[in-house]
């Protein structure tokens, strides 16, 4: 037998009592247990050593806490408070919480119970005796959380005894290899250090000579684990062995995530952050990066934060630790609100990840140990979180570098909390362009869409959150632009070009004026053609043209609904989840589908494309190899085919939808019949295996020539094609469709695509199938009689350009349309193409 000794803390401050001078004989005589008492002057029963709570009474003024060692403590308010069924006790934590030693457990009305004619003394026991060999009270006035009032010698059995010690030395796993794509990022950070809390032992994640807390997402974030980076698990305390292996079983299956054999390796690099800044030579246009489309025209105004006084020396630990964890409590509310006024559930999910940074143990760990060292409350915290937030903007990794801001945002929301100020309110003039180093999540979120028309901001990237949100809300912007920015004055006139991500300063009167008389002249023109949009498209000699939407997610359905499309020629399904971080899975796939198919009824067709990913459409969890010519490579059908999982687990969640939808299911990129044959035998199996009778129309894109040349040998096995032109001018002209240099020549009006199209109808048209048109020219003015005339059925078109379509189809004819086509299907280049067709639209 050996001996250890542990201390517990007090766990209110007060008077220390001796057990045996408690107005209970329960107590007294020490028929729970032996331990110590306390009289209490202060209301918030803290934790007296670390543990996990194994039980809290109903009536919540009683608790019990397992120590690391194994000890269980009750801790019981007051005497006979059993009778007040929980009035006036607040619980902080739940069963099986794990907590920290000076953790508050519960907070409790003093006033109310001693009113009641109750006694508050309070008592801590320890119910398995068993386990301690002499109990060594302190005596006289004791600090919640910060003195120690009674000392165990606990029995150690002798084997046990050299379990402890080899517990205490600390397990540490063989190295384990990360399989998640993109590392181990916010998502599954969260998730590990979920699991790592449930355990009593102190564990750490090992990066080479880098350690971090495994039950802390910033943690974890900060180590910058990527794909296939070698890490260790190291655990030290009584479930070491135990929490080794379960967290090396859960890194390995992808903490997760989906990283399953089927899905293909990697890019070599994660994201690396862009230290040069674009440049632009016209010294009157600033450069930075695209974060959300659109055009504004507006005014600068800067906007500065404002710096948050708080004083370095606390006034007592136990009342800036109450401070402390008021204020998070307050800013874990504010954020439940905030997370309620956004629609979109995928961006709530920000503020979320924002609430599980309020109980990182790193940030607390921080705050509480500076509270401990005499700092305020709101000194400490923001030491914490600058501590974090600076360490996470150093990485390399873009997408953990942007949640540094993520830090910052919520540490400034718990800051302002704690030194009682109001979030500045801004007082932003009309028209207003904001220019920010660093605008943070919840200031774009709460943005007044009637005065700001935009922003730019000198920190952050596409894939920030900032970003994000501004797509979502529909705010041109631009992110990294030149620091240069911050110098222009309030008031300065400037046109903010959020496709390109550049800023036009001091544009002159004129160069104004015409955009917005450019903008006023289209205004009008929209306001008719959306007047009519609800009406068919049908040509002036009577030829119905279907005019649908290319979609990316549900919000434009809904609005191509609105803005009179006839349905969706195509879903460009990859889109829902670019901006996530791990996959998808089938029932939130389904869900989606089945909005989207339930936003357009049983009326409208909806054909959507399968996962086209590859080329310049990378997936942040589905990082692709790098390959020399990715647009040539395993992209679209070919990677589908390759990891038929990913395409088996869509083809089910979009099966799912078909009862709510005219479904129409469209496979991309097909270079060969053998890939349409494979394709729907997939689809086929999936759909007997679920049960599917339900009529599904099965689609190709014709994007590669081969299939344009083929297109009567398609038809036979198609139900319809949709011509992704965008793609078809790149392999037909053999230009990358990304090009900056190329952009121009890259044109679908090259005479040679036009003949490709006009052999995709032929054939399909040869065999009673019908012929669509996705790509970038069915949005096209210029290119719509050509189209028609080639006698193209469908066109698929950009949202916004639904009613101008509809409208321009109505003033169509399609026997000139035909005759046009002609004439241009002999024309040489494609400048003599546009030439000809602007000519017409004069
Ligand atoms: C196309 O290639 O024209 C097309 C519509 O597909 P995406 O632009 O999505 O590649
Ligand atoms: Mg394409």
């Amino acid at each position: 037998m050996s001996h250890q000794r542990i201390e517990l803390l007090a766990p209110l401050t007060g008077l220390i009592v001796p057990l045996e001078t408690v107005p209970d004989p329960v107590f007294a005589q020490k028929m729970v247990g032996d331990g110590i008492a306390i009289d209490p002057t202060s209301n918030v029963l803290v934790a007296p050593a670390a543990g996990k709570v194994k039980q809290l009474h109903a009536s919540q003024h009683a608790i019990t806490l397992q120590t690391v060692e194994g000890i269980e403590l009750l801790l019981h308010i007051g005497l006979d408070t059993v009778m007040l069924k929980g009035e006036g006790f607040r619980a902080q934590v739940k069963e099986g919480d794990t907590v920290r030693a000076g953790q508050p457990l519960i907070e409790f009305d003093a006033e109310l119970i001693m009113q009641r004619g109750k006694s508050i003394v309070t008592e801590l026991v320890i119910t398995n005796g068993d386990k301690v060999a002499a109990y060594l009270p302190a005596s006289g006035f004791a600090r919640a959380g910060l003195t120690p009032a009674l000392v165990l010698d606990l029995i150690v059995a002798d084997d046990a005894a050299s379990t402890a010690a080899v517990a205490v030395d600390a397990v540490v796993s063989d190295p384990v290899k990360v399989p998640n794509r993109t590392g181990l990022h916010a998502r599954p950070a969260a998730v590990l250090a979920n699991a790592a809390k449930t355990y009593k032992s102190d564990i750490k994640l090992l990066r080479g000579a880098d350690e971090g807390n495994a039950k802390s997402v910033v943690g974890i974030m900060g180590l910058e684990v990527k794909y296939a980076d070698e890490i260790k698990v190291k655990a030290s305390g009584p479930d070491a062995q135990a929490a080794v292996k379960a967290l090396v079983e859960l890194i390995r299956s992808g903490c997760g995530e989906d990283c399953g054999p089927g899905v293909p390796p990697p890019a070599p690099k994660p994201p690396i952050k862009q230290v040069v800044k674009p440049h632009s030579s016209d010294p009157n246009v600033l450069t930075g990066v695209s974060a959300s489309p659109g055009l504004a025209v507006g005014q600068i105004f800067q906007v500065r934060q404002d710096v948050i006084e708080v004083r370095e020396t606390g006034a007592n630990a136990q009342v800036e630790r109450r401070r402390l964890d008021d204020a998070l409590k307050e800013a874990r509310q504010q954020l439940e609100a905030l997370k309620a006024e956004i629609e979109d559930a995928a961006k709530a999910e920000i503020f979320a990840a924002h609430q599980e940074l309020l109980a990182d143990p790193d940030l607390l760990d921080i705050a509480i140990s500076g509270i401990s060292n005499g700092k305020s409350a709101g000194f400490a915290w923001r030491q914490a979180f600058t501590t974090y937030a600076d360490k996470l903007a150093r990485l390399q990794n873009e997408i953990l570098a942007g949640r540094a801001n993520d830090i910052r945002d919520v540490g400034r929301r718990v800051l302002r909390l704690l030194a009682g100020v109001k979030e500045a309110e801004l007082v932003v003039p009309d028209n207003a362009i904001l220019i920010a180093e660093e605008l943070t999540p919840s200031d774009t979120a709460s943005l007044d869409r009637t005065k700001v028309l935009g922003f730019a901001t000198t920190g952050g990237g596409a894939t920030s959150h900032v970003a994000i949100l501004a797509r979502s809300l529909n705010i041109p912007a631009i992110c990294g632009i030149e620091d240069s920015v911050l110098q222009l004055p309030n008031g300065v006139p400037v046109i903010l070009d959020g496709t390109k991500g550049t800023l036009r300063r001091n544009p002159s009167d004129a160069e104004i004026q015409q955009i917005r008389d450019k903008q006023a002249a289209q205004a009008e023109k929209r306001a008719e053609e959306q007047a009519s949009a609800h009406h068919p498209a049908i040509t002036r000699d009577g030829v119905r043209i279907e005019v649908v939407a290319n979609i990316g997610g549900l919000d434009e359905a809904v609005q191509g609904v609105q803005l009179g499309s006839e349905g969706v020629g195509l879903l460009r399904s990859e889109f829902l989840y670019l901006e996530r971080t791990d996959a998808p899975t089938e029932a939130e796939q389904s869900q989606i589908y089945t909005d989207i198919a339930k936003a357009l009824g049983t009326e409208r067709t909806l054909v959507i494309r399968t996962l086209d990913v590859g080329g310049d459409k990378p997936l942040p969890y589905l990082p692709l190899p790098a390959e020399e010519n990715p647009f040539l490579g395993v992209r679209g059908i070919r990677l589908c085919l390759a990891a038929p999982e990913i395409l088996r687990t869509q083809l089910r969640a979009i099966l799912r939808a078909a009862p709510f939808a005219r479904l129409h299911i469209m496979f991309p990129m097909i270079a060969s019949l053998d890939e349409v044959r494979e394709a729907k035998a997939i689809l086929a199996e999936e759909k007997a295996a679920l049960g599917v009778t339900a009529e599904i129309k099965f689609g190709i894109m014709v994007e590669v020539p081969s299939t344009a040349v083929m297109s009567e040998i398609f038809a036979r096995e198609v139900d319809f094609f949709s011509i992704g032109t965008n793609d078809l001018t790149q392999y037909t002209l053999a230009m990358d469709r990304g090009h900056p240099k190329l952009a121009k020549q890259a044109d679908a009006l090259h005479p040679g695509v036009l003949r490709l199209i006009a052999m995709t109808v032929k054939g399909a048209h040869a065999q009673g199938k019908w012929v669509g048109v996705c790509g970038g020219i069915a949005s096209d003015p210029l290119a719509v009689p050509v189209l028609l005339g080639i006698g193209v059925d469908e066109l698929s078109v950009s949202v916004p350009a639904i009613p101008s379509i509809k409208a321009l189809v109505r003033k169509l004819n399609r026997a000139d349309c035909l005759k046009l086509a002609n004439e241009v299907l002999q024309l040489g280049t494609a400048t003599e193409v546009r030439a000809r067709l602007a000519a017409l639209a004069d």
